[in-house]
């Protein structure tokens, strides 16, 4: 059982992972190696290419799960009829596979084997498309122009006549050439963009060379998209278009990404399908009944009835219902919240004798109920001033967002100011 456990633990210490290390851990085990012992990088040290390989086989088995579970439980020995020893993957191919998933980005790192498997995709353009509520409560059309890359259409995307497009024979149409330099004893290899075709893979003839694109093969192109914003689409949603993206030869294009950004607005808060709207009404119509008008997003107006003897608190919240925003698709509109701030009226209001009338209208005084053994203390009321309602202000903010930072002795402080 030792002589097995010593077995079983060796590809695990090839990536130097534990044995019951994740995938990921295994993932990022083997890139690390993988880059460091890849050949290309190491054309001075011909044992860098056998440890590449025991990485790549370490890596190839370690990496699925069916045959890790294999070799966990019967080592090496196990897999040997399975083709895993013999016929796996190169490792360069193993190489490619893996990293040829992040879009060819290392391609200019390391040598040949290293391009990436099937056309390319052009990136994706995103866009950000700002719509004001009204237009996602109603919905819209915009119509948006785009500039993009397009094959030409003259040479059909080749960049010159039929028979004027040569392959470059100084790369091999590979466009990229590997170049040797020696640096004392040592030869190091590298790539380079070829010079002979510039990177292109090909050589026009000056005389071949379309005269539309001037041998470029893509022209720009002004596009009209009609982005269709329906009514309910949410901040953040997005509209694709796909395949809209820049056109290249030998290029799949990407896709034309809007993201709706919603405006803020003026009078309406939204949260998903709901509507949160504020109003200040005044006190006579808190307490013996009125209307509020409130103007909608599209164009009507609605008016509530506050019913008399219905009284309406400072702060309070009432619902319409179904005077939301209408749901996407399905178009079932959500509930307008009402929150009412409630307007008193100004100092000496009215005369002393009428306000002694509500003495006879309103429910009678709180009258404060003291301990009839305390000691009593009778304090004069005054109005605070700017300045120090601002302090007081930026206290109590400060100890909402750091309460750490602001020791509880401040607020008292402040408050006693
Ligand atoms: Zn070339
Ligand atoms: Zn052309």
């Amino acid at each position: 059982m030792p002589q097995q456990k010593a077995e079983k633990n060796r590809l695990y210490k090839v990536l130097g992972v534990a044995p019951n290390g994740s995938e990921a851990d295994i993932k990022k085990a083997y890139r690390k190696l993988a880059m460091k012992y890849h050949p290309d990088k190491n054309a001075h040290n011909p044992s860098a290419a056998d440890k590449f390989k025991e990485i790549g086989h370490a890596y190839e088995i370690l990496s699925d799960p069916q045959k890790r579970g294999v070799y966990d439980q019967y080592g090496e020995e196990g897999l040997t009829g399975d083709g895993g020893m013999g016929g796996g993957m190169s490792a360069e191919d193993l190489f490619s596979q893996f990293f040829g998933g992040m879009g060819g980005g290392m391609g200019g790192m390391f040598g040949g084997g290293m391009q990436p498997q099937g056309p390319k995709r052009s990136r994706d353009i995103v866009h950000v498309h700002k719509v004001a509520l009204e237009d996602l409560y109603k919905g819209k059309v915009s119509k948006l122009a785009l500039q993009k890359s397009v094959l030409c259409a003259p040479c059909g995307g080749r960049g010159g006549a039929e028979g004027a497009v040569q392959v470059c024979a100084g790369c091999n149409g590979q466009g990229m050439k590997t170049m040797a330099r020696q640096i004392g004893p040592m030869i190091q290899r590298f790539q380079t963009v070829c010079p002979d075709c510039s990177g292109d893979g090909e050589i026009i003839s000056k005389e071949g060379r379309c005269k539309g694109c001037l041998g470029k093969k893509t022209i720009s192109e002004r596009k009209i998209l009609h982005v269709h914003v329906d009514k309910g689409m949410q901040d953040g949603q997005k509209i694709t278009f796909n395949g809209e993206g820049d056109q290249g030869p030998d290029i799949i294009p990407g896709d034309v990404i809007f993201v709706i950004e919603q405006k803020p607005h003026a009078r309406f808060q939204r949260k998903g399908d709901d509507l949160y709207f504020h109003t200040e009404i005044d006190l006579l119509t808190a307490l013996a009944g009125g209307s509020v008008a409130v103007e909608h997003l599209d164009e009507r107006w609605l008016t509530v009835s506050i019913a008399a003897g219905e009284v309406i608190g400072p702060g309070s919240v009432k619902v319409v219902r179904g005077q939301g925003m209408p749901s996407y698709r399905h178009h079932d509109h959500g509930n307008l919240y009402i929150q009412f701030d409630v307007k008193f009226p100004a100092d000496h209001f009215n005369t002393p004798e009428q306000i002694a009338l509500l003495e006879t209208i309103l429910p009678p005084r709180n009258v404060p109920e003291i301990p009839a053994d305390a000691m009593v203390d009778d304090v004069a009321l005054e109005e605070v001033d700017q300045s120090q309602q601002a302090r007081v202000n930026a206290s109590a903010q400060g100890m909402d967002d750091d309460e750490e930072g602001h020791p509880g002795g401040e607020r008292v402080q402040c408050a006693s100011q």
